[in-house]
């Protein structure tokens, strides 16, 4: 099994090879090929399967074919409950976007820091926002992005989410995306709460167990 089997491109691939990966990881193999095809999914996944580049590289991609002439509007949320992770999947989808022919500019924001530099980093808008809920809504009420031309949404350790009491942030930000997107749902665990949620989000997910 090899990235290029998994129907990324050329520039991705690069990507890959300069991260020093050999071969996929399990939901790397099973998860990129839907997300490519455009479909929702629903992973059960631990932190340190290669989950983040399961996602993140097939996402890039995606924005990469999408991209017409028009000008910059946020088109990829990922969501995730604390700063730490925020920070990790921000810094791990700038890497694999570094190189690409076309720039994707990705903005990283949560709480707990002063909120103007997420607001002067999101000027002239982001391809992709990572965020945490609270910080986002807050940075929604401040007009600094808007995310009706949100494509796809990723819901990243959506049991934390969950346990860190985010369930009323989340139905607020869901509501300000368009209906018609794709939706990527990673949880660790798959309690009722967690199954609710997924249920509610997903349309005819692909599950995806490692
Ligand atoms: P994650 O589960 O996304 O937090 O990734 C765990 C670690 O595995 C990170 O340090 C990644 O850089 C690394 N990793 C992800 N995919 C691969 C791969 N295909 N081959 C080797 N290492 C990888």
């Amino acid at each position: 099994m090899s990235f290029a089997t998994l129907g990324l491109s050329p520039a991705l691939i690069r990507a890959v090879r300069e991260q020093g990966y050999q071969a996929p990881t399990a939901i790397q193999a099973a998860a990129i090929p839907v997300i490519l095809r455009g479909l929702d999914v629903l992973g059960l996944a631990q932190t340190g399967s290669g989950k983040t580049a399961a996602f993140a590289l097939p996402l890039l991609q995606n924005l990469l074919l999408q991209r017409g002439a028009g000008v910059r509007q946020t088109r990829a949320l990922v969501l995730v409950p604390t700063r730490e992770l925020a920070a990790q999947i921000g810094e791990a989808l700038q890497v694999l976007a570094q190189d690409l022919p076309v720039p994707i500019k990705v903005v990283t924001v949560y709480g707990g820091v002063s909120i103007n530099p997420q607001m002067m980093a999101l000027r002239g808008n982001a391809d992709i926002v990572v965020a945490t809920p609270g910080r986002l809504l807050d940075l929604l009420d401040h007009n600094a992005l808007h995310l009706s031309a949100v494509k796809t949404l990723v819901l990243d350790e959506a049991d934390r989410l969950l346990d860190m009491g985010f369930a009323d942030e989340l139905q607020e930000v869901l509501a300000l995306c368009p209906q018609a997107r794709q939706n990527l749902f990673f949880s660790a665990t798959f309690a009722p709460a967690v199954q609710a949620l997924a249920e509610g989000l997903l349309n005819n997910p692909e599950r995806i167990t490692i």
